[in-house]
């Protein structure tokens, strides 16, 4: 242990080479490797990630292989993650390093930060786990974790204390050995001090805890309130032409993405109401109604797909599941 090593470092990384568990993406130090598992991890549980990794791995093993290849395939790719925003951040972040790095990926921060997509956690991420740089990195089992330790009531998600935190990270990070110390924190967030039960017990740095009342922290901004967006959607399916789809447009949530058409109140109100779904996105609450409209026109952007080609249509999770539901009634 170096002199300047803090004892918490010390503490989390001893346990963590004990202890840590093996992900696929702990057993490389190749950093678009580590990149894309970051990218995956940041809206999706570990557990998800795990069952798409290697495979996404396979298809795209460098920058070049993502960037050679079109739009729609790597949303397709991505199908059943969310947030597919990270991945055309994923594929630009790709153009970039071939364009302007001859496809190696950057070892300079100011060059890994110029990336599209990339954010001071990623940052951090590839510094350290790629190239073991002295870099903290903060997310939110980080962030529960830093809260406790320092016993620390300003709210997490406030401009002060989203400072004080990337301080506090940076004041314990071990000097020679960033890999196994941030692996270490977020890990010591996800199984052991947890957000409901925090198992001080076992903590591999109680003693050097400042925490009073761990499960009263971390303190964060009032939330605010779910919205909810209500949609009328309409399927309309035709023997012979297919499926009406609406491609969903540049700056739209889903953009490249495939879509059920939607219509207005009065375009649905005569129409038979098939089904409802409604699932959760940030903090939104979304309710959606689906129509049967067999004899639609398609509108501006819709199309009919023909159902052999659906499966190589990128579309979101809750469209592909409502769609795939009520072709297997018809
Ligand atoms: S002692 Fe408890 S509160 Fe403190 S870091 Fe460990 S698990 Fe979290």
């Amino acid at each position: 242990m170096s002199s300047s090593t803090h004892p918490i470092a010390a503490a989390l990384v001893d346990w963590f080479e004990r202890d840590g568990h093996d992900y696929p993406w702990r057993r490389t130090t190749d950093p678009w490797y580590i990149l894309v598992s970051e990218i995956m991890l940041q809206q999706t549980t570990i557990s998800t990630v795990i069952t798409r990794y290697e495979k996404w791995m396979e298809q795209y093993p460098n920058p070049a292989a993502l960037a050679a290849d079109s739009e729609k395939n790597a949303l397709l790719s991505w199908e059943g993650l969310g947030y597919y925003r990270r991945v055309r951040a994923l594929q630009a972040a790709a153009c970039t390093i071939c364009e302007q790095h001859h496809g190696i990926f950057p070892r300079e921060e100011a060059d890994i930060r110029a990336l599209p997509g990339i954010g001071d956690y990623t940052v951090g991420a590839i510094l350290s786990f790629a190239y073991n740089q002295s870099a903290p990195l903060v997310d939110a089992n980080v962030s529960r974790v830093l809260a406790r330790i320092y016993n620390s009531s300003c709210p997490i998600d406030s401009t002060e204390g989203r400072k004080e935190q990337w301080a506090q990270a940076r004041e314990l990070l071990h000097p020679s050995n960033a890999r196994a110390y941030n692996s270490a924190l977020m890990e010591l967030g996800q199984r052991i001090c947890s957000i409901k039960s925090p198992s001080c017990l076992i903590c591999p740095i109680r003693e050097h805890c400042r925490a009073e009342s761990p499960e009263k922290l971390p303190v964060k901004l009032p939330k605010k309130a779910i919205s909810i967006l209500e949609h009328s959607d309409i399927l309309s399916l035709c023997p012979q032409r297919g499926i009406l789809l609406k491609k969903q447009e540049a700056g739209q949530r889903h953009e490249g993405m495939y879509r059920l058409p939607n219509r207005s109140e009065e375009e649905v109100a005569q129409l038979p109401l098939i089904a409802k779904q409604s699932y959760s996105v940030t903090r939104y609450k979304v309710k959606r109604s689906l129509y049967a409209a067999p004899q639609s026109e398609p509108q501006q952007g819709e199309q009919y797909i023909p159902l052999d080609q659906l499966a190589s249509c990128p579309m979101a999770s809750p469209d592909r599941k409502l769609l795939e539901k009520q072709l297997a009634n018809n």
